[in-house]
C-alpha cells in the first residue's frame, strides 16, 4: 500500500484510521474524503467526495494515483432503518461505485461488513464464519449484499477485495454515527459527565464489541496480509468481547462507585439487537491472517474512562 484513499473519513472509524495510516504510510499518502468538511483531518490531503457520484470518486482516485481503496462511507443500522431507501442508495450505490473505481485503477480494496449481516435464523452463540445470513434490517441486507458483491469483484475481475465483520466499535475520540451498539460508547460519556446512564438497549442483551485500537489494527493487518492465505476475504468475523448493559455498568462502577444505570428501551434498536448474534467466532481471521484483540472489557473500561476524564 503506497497511496491510500479513504471514503467516509470523518466518521467514527475513518477519523482514527486516517491518523493511524498517516503515521504508518506517510501524511501525504493517505487521501481522506467525505461528503462534508472536517477540521483536523485536513492537515493532510482531503477531498470532498459523494460516493453516490461515480465520476467524483474516479477523478479523485486518479488525481492522487491511489493503489488502495478503503471504503467506509455508509449509513449505519439505526439510521438505515429510519431511511431504508437512502441507505440502499448510499450503501449499495456507493459500494458498487467504489468497487468499479478499484477495478478500473487496479486498487486493493477494503470495506467493513458488520455483525448486522447476520439475522434471527443465524446461530446466536459463537456464530460461525460461514453460516445462515438472512438479516431482517435494511443495514443487514446491505451488508450481506456487500459481502457478495466484493466476492463477485474478486472472482470475476480479480480485484483484491478484503473485509471484516465488525462488532460494535467503542472509541473515546469520535462519537458513533447512528448504530445499534452506540449505547456502549454513550455510557462512558454519561458516566464521566453525570455518573448515570439510561440505556435504550435492555438488560440481558448481549452483543459483540471491540475497542477502536484493535479494530484499526485489524484493518491494517488484514490489508497487509499475504493474499494467498485469504480464503474467506469478504468478510471475516472479528470480535474482542461480548457483554450486556449490566456488565459494562458494573465495570464502570469499579472506577465510579456512584454510577447508576437505568433503562428506557427503544423498540427499534432493541429489535435490531435481538436479531444479531450474542457472540461470534473469529477463528478464521486468527488462522488466515493472525487476527488478535488486545483489549477486554476491564482493560477497555479503564482506558476509556481515563482518556475521557481528560477530554470531557
Ligand atoms: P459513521 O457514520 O461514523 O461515518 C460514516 C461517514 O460517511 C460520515 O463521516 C459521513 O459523512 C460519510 N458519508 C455519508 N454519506 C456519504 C456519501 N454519500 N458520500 C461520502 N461520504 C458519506 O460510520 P463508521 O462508524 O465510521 O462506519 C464506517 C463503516 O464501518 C460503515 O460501513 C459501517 O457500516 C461499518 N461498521 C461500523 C461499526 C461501528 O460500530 N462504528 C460496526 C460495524 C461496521
Amino acid at each position: 500500500m503506497k497511496k491510500i484513499l479513504i471514503t467516509g473519513a470523518l466518521g467514527q472509524i475513518g477519523s482514527e484510521l486516517v491518523i493511524k495510516m498517516r503515521k504508518i504510510y506517510g501524511m501525504n499518502n493517505v487521501v481522506a474524503t467525505d461528503i462534508r468538511m472536517g477540521d483536523d483531518i485536513q492537515l493532510g490531503p482531503f477531498e470532498i467526495v459523494d460516493v453516490t457520484d461515480p465520476a467524483a470518486i474516479y477523478d479523485v482516485a486518479k488525481k492522487h494515483n491511489v493503489d488502495t481503496f478503503i471504503h467506509l462511507a455508509a449509513l449505519l443500522s439505526a439510521t438505515a432503518e429510519a431511511k431504508p431507501l437512502l441507505a440502499w442508495n448510499i450503501n449499495m450505490g456507493g459500494l458498487v461505485n467504489a468497487l468499479e473505481v478499484a477495478r478500473e485503477l487496479n486498487c486493493k480494496f477494503f470495506t467493513p461488513s458488520s455483525i448486522g449481516a447476520f439475522g434471527p435464523s443465524t446461530p446466536k452463540i459463537n456464530t460461525p464464519q460461514n453460516t445462515i445470513q438472512r438479516p431482517t434490517t435494511m443495514y443487514g441486507v446491505n451488508k450481506v449484499s456487500g459481502e457478495l458483491l466484493c466476492d463477485y469483484y474478486f472472482n470475476k475481475f480479480g480485484v483484491d477485495t478484503r473485509g471484516l465483520r465488525f462488532p460494535g466499535l467503542i472509541s473515546y475520540m469520535t462519537p458513533p454515527g447512528g448504530g445499534t451498539t452506540d449505547y456502549s460508547v454513550e455510557i462512558f460519556y454519561e458516566a464521566i459527565k453525570n455518573k448515570a446512564y439510561t440505556s435504550y438497549i435492555d438488560k440481558g442483551t448481549y452483543m459483540d464489541m471491540m475497542y477502536m485500537p484493535d479494530a484499526l489494527n485489524a484493518i491494517v493487518d488484514l490489508m497487509e496480509a499475504d493474499p494467498t492465505k485469504l480464503i474467506n476475504r469478504n468478510a471475516y468475523n472479528v470480535t474482542a468481547m461480548s457483554f450486556e448493559p449490566e456488565q459494562i455498568a458494573s465495570e464502570i462502577k469499579q472506577h465510579i462507585p456512584e454510577f447508576k444505570i437505568a433503562y428506557k428501551v427503544d423498540p427499534v434498536r432493541q429489535a435490531i439487537a435481538e436479531s444479531w448474534p450474542e457472540s461470534i467466532d473469529p477463528s478464521a481471521a486468527k488462522r488466515e491472517w493472525g487476527f488478535k484483540a488486545t483489549f477486554d472489557l476491564p482493560k477497555m473500561t479503564e482506558d476509556m474512562l481515563s482518556k475521557l476524564a481528560v477530554t470531557c
